[in-house]
């Protein structure tokens, strides 16, 4: 058998598709590998962080993940910290009202937020079991496509970690096991440690990325993506909404700014400063014919070290709305990029082709 990694730019070909309807192509959709891994993942996905069982009910949940699967989506993402368990019930009824077939969807959940006792927490063997069947149960699912590990735990040594996931995969309960939130050291530690142990390694990593927060991705993982064949998963692509432009006016009444518990938000994200970073986004959205949350998602999926670009909505026209931004993608020319990067002031990019 081959163990070399196919991190070729041949492995990040993208899978496009076009569903036909009466003869005629009415939705192109492109997919992407996992890295280096054979699953592939709709380029826009959607997650259920804030929304799912908290700021919103099954009835909403049901609307915004058919519009997603109608357009592609087939991969949904959630956490067993998410409303407490909650958004993961929410997602499990949907999938169960809608008869999706199990072949059609990628599923994630993610271990490390599980309660209050002390082996409710962290990435200890005993949590990662436990987290991973009480997902199953909300999620009213026999596997779990992806699990993650939500955080680095300092206080489990990564060979437990390492052993727990791959226990899994034996057991047939997770099929990928990844990270979200890890040092490029610490993943290459596990992926080591998988290695020289006969283990299966983490495939996947799951990291904030954006306009405004980019770091990671472009540079501290660059070297991961060629040698582990490391694929992205990435979270909060509008900054919790910012890149909407929502915030340009003012605090709209039930965005995610205003719900208890988001002070921080208010306090680091909606600043002054990234507030105009998004007036001045606004002329270049226009330009292209679309709006700044479409140019914000297109900006996302353009890194080609990203695998997919997981959206969050609280209604249906925002997953219609944020959808089209697969169509804005071709039209991010190199100088468009380069007046993106003049108002974000950030340093040069890397990654971004
Ligand atoms: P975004 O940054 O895209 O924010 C989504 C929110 O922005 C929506 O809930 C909505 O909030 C608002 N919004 C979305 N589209 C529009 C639009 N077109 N116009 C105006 N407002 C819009 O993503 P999330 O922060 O929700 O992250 C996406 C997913 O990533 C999560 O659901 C979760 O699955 C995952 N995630 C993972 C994390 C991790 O640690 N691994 C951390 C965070 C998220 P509203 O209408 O309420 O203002």
């Amino acid at each position: 058998m081959n163990e070399s990694v196919d991190n070729t730019s041949k492995s990040r070909e993208h899978i496009r598709v076009d569903l036909l309807q009466n003869g005629q192509v009415f939705l192109q959709l492109n997919y992407r590998r996992l890295g280096s891994a054979g699953l592939k993942l709709s380029e826009l996905s959607l997650g259920s962080w804030v929304t799912y069982g908290g700021q919103v009910g099954e009835e909403v949940a049901v609307k915004c993940m058919s519009v997603a699967y109608d357009k592609g989506v087939n991969f949904f993402d959630s956490a067993e910290a998410y409303a407490d368990g909650k958004a993961e019930i929410v997602m499990g009824n949907v999938f169960k009202k809608l008869g999706w077939k199990r072949e059609d969807i990628v599923v994630s959940s993610k271990v490390f937020w599980g309660g209050d006792g002390p082996n409710d927490k962290g990435l200890s063997r005993k949590h990662v079991f436990e987290a991973c069947q009480k997902s199953l149960k909300r999620l009213q699912l026999d596997y779990l496509d992806l699990f993650f590990c939500h955080r680095p735990d300092p206080n489990t040594p990564i060979e437990e970690t390492v052993r727990a996931m791959d226990n899994l995969i034996r057991q047939g309960k997770i099929l990928y096991w990844g990270t979200s939130e890890w040092s490029a050291a610490d993943i290459m530690r596990a992926h080591a440690i998988a290695r020289e142990l006969g283990l299966t390694p983490p495939q996947m990593e799951q990291p904030q990325y954006n306009m405004l927060h980019r770091e990671r991705v472009e540079d501290e993982y660059q070297p991961l993506y060629r040698e582990i064949g490391l694929g992205t998963t990435i979270w909060s692509p509008l900054a919790s909404g910012l890149l909407s432009g929502k915030y340009s006016k003012g605090i709209p009444t039930g965005s995610r700014a205003t719900l208890d518990g988001y002070e921080w938000l208010r306090k680091n994200v909606i600043t002054t400063e990234n507030v105009e970073k998004t007036r001045r986004l606004e002329p270049l959205a226009k330009e292209l014919d679309c709006n700044l949350a479409q140019l914000a998602l297109a900006w996302c999926l353009k890194n080609k070290n990203v695998s997919t670009v997981i959206t969050g909505a609280s209604r249906p026209e925002q997953v219609t709305e944020n959808m089209k931004a697969l169509d804005v993608e071709p039209k991010l020319s190199p100088d468009l990029m380069e007046r993106i990067e003049a108002i974000t002031d950030d340093k040069s990019p890397s990654g971004l082709d």
